[in-house]
């Protein structure tokens, strides 16, 4: 992070809060278009638990720290100034504008928000999971799937998730189980016993107790009957669960997805606050880390140009009337420029 909340001004045309992937993409595009950007992240990416980042073109197999911090030197060539905190309020300042509230009781003005916050996965509750998510546990066949290839396969069972991700890891191995934990086997409709017996994955039943764990790496899964199944990975569905206490407070309206309640966005990604934009997994629970980036852009595009067209249009409103503004003046020598092709 270049500065620390005591180097920030009162006042920034853009204040990004999260500075992951999403955040950090909206920020390189404002900056670039030379716009007072703040971006203000407490510093907790959802996929930090994984050693490396797959699926992300040129940088595929890149730890995700290492790529994030590379993206932040990228955003500070540009001005944008970073901040390691914590938002606690974002509201709106009675005039289309924002005040934030940061952890260190700093506050600072917005023209326009951009909640850049992401999503927790909960985890379900199995003994051993948590200890070992993001390494032998998994949640997403894109994202490791490749990596264990060929290996004997755990999936954990839930009725929200059904056996979906048994059929897309059964593309990558052989050797899937999927773990019923305790579900009644007549719970589980005939076509799903159709679908896995098709696609080769068997089935257990019976209570899991934990995970097995020897020499600091996943081995089995030990169900409550003390019987145990060799597996060296396994598959989680989490309940994802958006970071969206600001994008509430401000009164952003939501609607149901199978993921649970998401933040309405517009195909630019505003919410239906105007000037509060949300993007990657604080808006979509399926937003991989080039989706979110690709989000970002696009609300940085979308800011930016919104900018442009208000301070113009004000800026000759104002030259109409005769009255003459530093703004005023700005859009219109902004305006020149354009028309001379500088
Ligand atoms: C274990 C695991 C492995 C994964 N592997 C891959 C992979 O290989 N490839 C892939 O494409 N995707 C992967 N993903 C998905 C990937 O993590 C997300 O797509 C990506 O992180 C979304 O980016 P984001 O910017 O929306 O959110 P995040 O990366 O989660 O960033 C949000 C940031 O906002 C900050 N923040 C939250 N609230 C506040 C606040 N109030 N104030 C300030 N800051 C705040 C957080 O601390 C965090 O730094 C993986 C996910 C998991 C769980």
């Amino acid at each position: 992070m270049s500065s620390t909340g005591k180097d920030m001004k009162d006042a920034y045309e853009v204040v990004v809060v999260g500075g992951g992937a999403a955040g950090l993409s909206a920020a390189l595009i404002l900056g670039r278009s030379r716009r007072s950007v703040l971006v203000i992240d407490a510093g907790e990416p959802r996929n930090a638990p994984a050693a490396h980042m797959h699926g992300y073109p040129s940088r595929d197999g890149m730890p995700p720290g290492e790529f994030l911090a590379e993206v932040r030197r990228e955003v500070a060539e540009y001005g944008v100034e970073l901040v390691r905190d914590r938002v606690t309020a974002a509201e709106s300042d009675g005039s289309g504008e924002f005040d934030v509230t940061l952890a260190d009781g700093g506050r600072v003005h917005a023209r326009r928000l951009v909640i850049a916050t992401g999503l927790v996965d909960e985890l379900p509750d199995v003994p051993g999971v948590a200890e070992r998510w993001g390494r032998d546990v998994l949640h997403c066949p894109f994202c490791h799937g490749w990596e264990v290839r060929d290996q004997p396969i755990g999936v954990l069972y839930r009725k929200a998730s059904g056996t979906h991700q048994a059929l897309l890891f059964s593309q990558l191995s052989d050797d899937v189980t999927l773990f019923l934990d305790g579900v009644d086997e007549d719970e589980l409709p005939d076509a799903d016993w159709q679908t896995l017996a098709s696609a080769g994955v068997s089935v257990v039943s019976g209570k899991i107790d934990g995970l097995v764990v020897a020499d600091d790496r996943l081995t089995g899964v030990r169900l409550a009957s003390g019987r145990e199944f060799a597996r060296s990975v396994f598959v989680v569905p989490t309940r994802m669960v958006p970071r969206d206490s600001l994008l509430s407070t401000l009164g952003a309206r939501t609607h149901e997805t199978p993921a649970g309640p998401f933040v309405d966005v517009d195909p630019t990604g505003q919410t239906s606050v105007p000037g509060v934009w949300a993007v990657g997994n604080a808006a979509g629970a399926a937003e991989q880390v080039v989706n979110a980036a690709s989000a970002g852009y696009r609300a940085g595009a979308f800011i930016n140009a919104q900018l442009v067209t208000f301070d113009a249009a004000r800026g000759a409103e104002l030259r109409r009337a005769g009255v003459f503004s530093p703004e005023g003046e700005r859009a219109v020598a902004r305006a020149r420029r354009s028309a001379d092709g500088a």
